[in-house]
């Protein structure tokens, strides 16, 4: 076994003793969690889960994320994680688009998984070993099933060229794409990572952004495994708790979006907290300003600006430490195996400081998105993966992101189509016309304003037409704001200008 599957059975010979896992006051070791992949594989393989088949993960953070992952990598098998903020509606797309029927679920997701066995009669659902919030009574027991498995090593076929995983994310025509990424991108992204955090076996990284995004799983959670470090893992965000994890668990690193940074450095308590243990952040997803990188720096922790993609596992671009300060703004150099260019129409490289679309190349960036061949090879061209995003590197080598041609929203580190939430909006009775806009938040870094042309007769409310919404889409994708106007503004062909709805609606800065 060439691939990820392998890790923790090296990790078992080198370093079986040392801690790998924490988790809710309890510790995994490295040799434990290698037996808890087994098992874990021995029971998929029991379902009748083999080579090529697809096995999904809905849930907030928890060790059975990643025993599940680690399992599938055994077995040859696919790993699916699904956003767990979908709607049972959005969850369903994912899993018979990715032609997946068996699921492993958080406690917090009995009831989309007692609506998905209900709408996909070939689905059956595991809860990962703990009494569901609610509904979710028919889940069987992960836990059970591990505890009835034989800890047996195996050794199947897997190459670096086979898919680890699929990881959906949102897509410009409205519909999320899988982004199917190898053993050998995963395992070439987290060496970049580790590379460039400088991860050792004494990390305690904090597993804070959710592993169902590849920040979260890759950024230095399976680097710190890979390193033989441990992964303190948290649910969720709650800044309060999440502070006192980091200061209690003497945490090491981690990865956040911006957001996330936001938040902690504004608990009352931030200024008295011991965060002696902490060396280093990660951070990326959006563009981190400054003075909330100085806020950290202040506190004598690089936080070290990258830049990425799911397509990538991500590894892109990532600022040194040492050049944290003299650099602030940039998202840094190539990472060690990754090429990134910045390059114009025609592909060729633009000059220092001219602005072009920034292209990646590498072991890293993914083989394709899952059943769509068209998308993949509009995104992968001469095995350079087209990135939509604008930038422009300074005489130095260092990249500095300034905006995005692909029309898309980051909230929070989520990204959101327009396209995806105009067409939610489209279907609802009163809406006539709308277009979704980006408009900058101070917290969450954009959200979304849709201008809504009412249906004849109807006089829509904001907030109603926003609940309706949240019943079709993931609550980050439902715009904060919401305008009525007569009509759009359109170009000859019929297309709405949203540079003039951009211009009207968003406050101009100078
Ligand atoms: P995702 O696939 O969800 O990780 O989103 C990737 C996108 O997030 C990129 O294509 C960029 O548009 C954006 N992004 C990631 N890192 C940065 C950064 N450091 N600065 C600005 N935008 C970023
Ligand atoms: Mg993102």
């Amino acid at each position: 076994n060439a691939g990820l599957g392998s890790w923790p059975e090296r990790r078992l010979r080198i370093s079986p003793n040392r801690p790998a896992i924490w988790f809710e006051g309890a510790t995994t070791t490295h040799g434990e969690f290698a037996h808890r992949v087994r098992r874990a594989a021995a029971a998929l393989s029991a379902l009748g889960v083999g080579r090529g088949d697809r096995v999904a993960w809905l849930g907030a953070n928890h060790p059975a994320a990643l025993e599940t992952l680690y399992a599938c990598g055994q077995l040859g098998a696919v790993w699916v994680p699904v956003n767990a903020r979908l709607t049972p509606p959005e969850v369903r797309y994912v899993l018979e688009h990715s032609g997946t029927s068996l699921v492993v679920h958080g406690r917090e997701h009995g009831t989309t998984a007692d609506t998905l066995r209900a709408e996909l009669p070939a689905v059956r659902t595991w809860v990962a070993g703990e009494t569901p919030l609610a509904g979710g009574a028919d889940s069987l027991d992960w836990q059970q099933l591990l505890a009835d498995a034989e800890p047996q090593p195996r050794d199947e076929p897997v190459t670096p060229d086979d898919p680890c995983l699929i990881m959906y994310t949102s897509g410009t025509t409205g519909r999320p794409k899988g982004a199917v990424l190898t053993h050998g991108n995963m395992t070439w992204s987290c060496i970049n990572q580790a590379f460039g955090l400088d991860v050792t076996p004494d990390e305690r990284t904090l597993g804070l952004a959710p592993l169902f995004h590849i920040g979260g799983l890759n950024g230095t959670v399976n680097p710190t495994l890979l390193r033989g470090g441990c992964a303190v893992l948290v649910r969720g965000f709650d800044p309060p708790a999440t502070l006192a994890v980091i200061v209690d668990q003497r945490v090491t690193s981690f990865f956040a979006v911006p957001t996330m940074l936001d938040a902690l450095s504004r608990r009352p308590d931030f200024g008295a907290v011991d965060l002696s243990a902490l060396r280093t952040i990660g951070a990326a997803g959006a563009p981190l300003p400054l003075p909330l990188l100085r806020t950290w720096l202040d506190r004598g922790i690089t936080v070290q600006q990258a830049y990425g993609m799911t397509e990538s596992a991500p590894a892109g671009t990532m600022l040194d430490s040492v050049d944290a300060v003299a650099k602030v703004g940039s998202a840094g150099k190539p990472q060690f195996f990754v090429d990134v260019r910045v390059v114009r129409p025609d592909g060729t490289e633009c000059d220092p400081h001219e602005v072009g679309e920034v292209v990646l190349s590498g072991p890293n960036i993914m083989a394709g998105y899952w059943n769509e061949p068209e998308a993949t090879a509009a995104a992968i061209v001469d095995g350079w993966y087209h990135s939509g995003d604008a930038g422009s590197t300074d005489e130095d080598g260092y990249l500095y992101i300034r905006d995005r041609y692909k029309d898309m929203i980051i909230s929070g580190g989520e990204n959101v189509y327009p396209a995806e939430v105009e067409s939610a909006l489209l279907e609802l009775p009163e809406v006539l016309e709308v277009a979704v806009i980006g408009v900058p938040d101070p917290h969450w870094g954009e959200v979304g304003l849709a201008v809504v042309v009412p249906a004849p007769g109807s006089d829509p409310d904001p907030d109603r037409l926003r609940a309706e919404l949240r019943t079709r889409l993931a609550a980050f994708k439902v715009p904060k704001h919401v305008e009525f106007a007569d009509e759009l503004p359109k170009t000859a062909t019929g297309k709405v200008r949203k540079p003039d709805l951009r211009s009207q609606y968003v406050p101009q800065e100078e």
